[in-house]
């Protein structure tokens, strides 16, 4: 079965793990008057009458009452006798899914049943599951592959983890748990099934949560029993880096270089990801853990999200690094082909000592001589697959190169449990002393002269101003339309002041000399995409104006606002947004007015949102869950800690066969 293997059965194991993903309820007759578009229910009815309709397409069309309302059920594809079965007065049960138009609710194509007395049982007694289909296998037949496969591998099932655990936390048995899901009975809390609170579902969800947990520790262990370069610390570099900084390193920002510090002096691979807000200063936290490898004689790589930021990482460093004498060399994937060759020639050499570039730094072209540090800024942007990719890269090398995992959008400690268990993590948890927080009001797009005017004020004064336009579709084109569209607004409006515009369709040099010369502010006011969201370091800028604040979520919106109230000016930040906008949105964007922590933004956002919003939705390992939900099963996380550690301590054996029960073989842990 080919495309079983394609969802990733292999075994009867994998058929058994199969778990449905929601249920139907058919136990329970909603009257016609209740139904809810878009709820599939069951209801009971008399036919009114049924005909055929020879519209657009031939359809047969049965009216069906019951005491509260009508509903059309209609069918495209229907034989002569199945017309005949509908005579007027007859009994209907029948399954799908209302739609509400304007002059009707339909149902097209449900499962139904005709009688000519009323019925006197309902079509099913319990809730029917409804399992994940793959292409070219409908889903009765999965449901039937997975009752044989129960029926003749079932009890050989061993439940993994120990009686002693169950009992401590309340689990139910593994088997029953297993029998509840596939097969519900008709008395079980169908509310608790269909909201996935049942405690089979918890049990299973627990097992699956507890798996990745496993297997990311397990990858921890396979990687501190590999050899990394040893480095001494503090090298004199960074001695003498530190001691020509314009400012004190506050303390949350010592604290973190120490810990990696220490990751270093080891002779393993560390891998340890910092978060800290936007400002937190992560930029010299990553040139502390680099100097060291690079006084060690290893290179490093620093790896930002866009060329924006690989560009403005460039430069920072170069002006660091460059009276150190250390070689500097960038790498995008728009370079012209002479420099690039000569830059993969200088990484192959190892002349260049800190290599700073975009995702091209992934491409197997990229040869370093020996790396000793990589470092990944702005992580939520990566997803886990191009964690996994640039892992391997290490892995082919002689050493395996440490890494340093920078991120603005923190996720809390017992979400980190499951999804970066093989990271170590530290927090900048302080921001720069004498930063004002960026006040931020929300104002309807409408009020965008007003908005003008407090630009001409702001630049006026020589500060410097952005005005950002998001668009929520991800088309580099339709966004630099839109930028351009206000670009052309605003140079009519304020044409005392130099406005810029800048967006991802513009030739990376383009982009740099722009970038360039707002820094050197010869530019007032610029005029942006989204692009500028992470990273840009320009603090003489001290006012920034979102458009179409309520389509974009609040961390990101929290990232964007951290572009301005870096420098010692008062910082404003304008949210437009578009009427009507209803009070969930409303309340949403005043949590941004209320608060500059963004770890409280990040909390909302996980609240709102969940964890593949907030991150990105490429994190493959959230997708891969077949029945738990990390935002919904939160509250079993802790357990899992607790248990993961009794089954190190007592029976270490079983760790291997439930990594194995959940996680498939070619996924994303594949080489677990
Ligand atoms: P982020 O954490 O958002 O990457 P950056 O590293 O870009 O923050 O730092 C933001 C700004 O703060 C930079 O201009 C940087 O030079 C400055 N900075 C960093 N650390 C300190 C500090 N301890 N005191 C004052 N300014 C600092
Ligand atoms: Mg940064």
């Amino acid at each position: 079965m080919v495309k079983l293997q394609k969802m990733g059965v292999h075994t009867p194991q994998d058929l058994i793990f199969h778990l449905p993903l929601r249920y139907q309820d058919k136990t329970r007759i909603t009257p016609i008057s209740e139904l809810q578009h878009g709820e599939p229910a069951l209801i009971l009815g008399q036919v009114e009458s049924a005909s055929v309709n020879y519209g657009r397409r031939r359809s047969l069309v049965v009216t069906l009452g019951d005491e509260s309302g009508l509903i059309l059920l209609r069918f495209f594809h229907f034989n002569y006798a199945q017309q005949q079965g509908f005579r007027t007065g007859c009994w209907v049960q029948a399954f799908g899914e209302p739609r509400y138009s304007l002059r009707s609710v339909d149902m097209v194509h449900p499962e139904y049943r005709v009688s000519d007395q009323p019925p006197d049982n309902i079509i099913n007694t319990a809730l029917s599951p409804l399992y994940p289909a793959t292409e070219g296998v409908a889903p009765a037949k999965i449901a039937k592959l997975v009752a044989q496969a129960r029926e003749q591998y079932g009890h050989d099932l061993v439940d993994l983890l120990p009686d002693k655990i169950r009992a401590e936390h309340n689990l139910m048995a593994l088997e029953t748990a297993l029998e509840t899901i596939h097969n519900p009975l008709p008395d079980e809390d169908t509310e608790a099934l269909l909201q996935a609170r049942h405690p089979a579902q918890k049990r299973l969800a627990l097992e699956e949560m507890l798996a990745h947990h496993l297997a990311l520790c397990q990858m921890r262990k396979r990687r501190i029993s590999t050899a990394a370069p040893q480095i001494n610390v503090p090298g004199a570099s960074w001695n003498k880096l530190h001691d020509g900084l314009p400012f004190k390193l506050t303390h949350a920002q010592s604290v973190v270089i120490s810990e990696i510090f220490a990751d270093l002096k080891r002779a393993h691979p560390a891998i340890r990801l910092v978060q800290g807000d936007v400002g937190s200063g992560k930029t010299i936290v990553a040139a502390a853990a680099a100097l060291n490898v690079i006084d060690a004689g290893y290179q490093v790589a620093m790896m930002a999200p866009t060329e924006l930021l690989a560009e403005q990482h460039k430069k920072t460093f170069f002006e660091w690094f460059d009276p150190l004498n250390i070689g500097i060399e960038s790498l995008s994937g728009k370079m012209p082909a002479a420099s690039r060759r000569n830059s993969l020639q200088r990484i192959a050499d190892g002349s260049a000592q800190f290599v700073v570039g975009t995702h091209a730094l992934f491409q197997r072209q990229v040869l370093f001589q020996n790396i000793g540090l990589l470092i990944i800024d702005e992580q939520h942007r990566f997803g886990v697959d191009q964690r996994l990719a640039l892992r391997q890269k290490g892995e082919n090398a002689a050493v395996i190169p440490h890494q340093l995992i920078m991120s603005a959008t923190p996720i809390p400690r017992s979400m980190a449990m499951i999804l970066y268990a093989d990271l170590d993590i530290s927090s900048i948890d302080e921001l720069p002393p004498g930063r004002k927080p960026v006040k931020t009001v929300v104002m309807q797009a409408s009020r965008r002269i007003e908005v003008a005017m407090r630009i001409r004020a702001v630049c006026g004064a020589g500060q410097q101003a952005y005005w950002v336009c998001p668009l929520i579709e991800e088309s580099d084109k339709l966004q630099a339309q839109a930028a351009a569209t206000v670009y052309e607004e605003l140079t009519l409006m304020l044409p005392e002041f130099k406005i810029e515009l800048i967006h991802g369709r513009l030739k990376s040099k383009v982009k740099e000399e722009i970038m360039s010369a707002f820094k050197n502010a010869d530019i007032d006011l610029l005029v942006s995409t989204t692009v500028i969201e992470v990273g840009v370091d320009v603090p003489n800028a001290s006012l920034m104006v979102i458009e179409n604040a309520e389509r974009l979520g609040l961390a990101q919106l929290h990232q964007l606002r951290g572009r301005v109230g870096r420098g010692k000016d008062q910082a404003f930040c304008v949210l437009l947004y578009e009427t009507p906008l209803g009070d969930m949105a409303k309340s949403r964007l005043s949590i941004l007015r209320e608060t500059n922590d963004g770890f409280a933004i990040a909390r909302k956002d996980l609240e709102n949102r969940g964890p593949g919003e907030l991150m990105g939705t490429r994190q493959t390992g959230l997708q891969n869950m077949k029945i738990a939900d990390l935002q919904r099963d939160q509250h079993l996380i802790p357990m899992i800690e607790n248990i993961s550690c009794y089954l190190n301590q007592n029976c270490a054996a079983v760790i291997p066969r439930i990594i194995e029960r959940w996680i498939n073989h070619a996924d994303q842990y594949g080489d677990v």
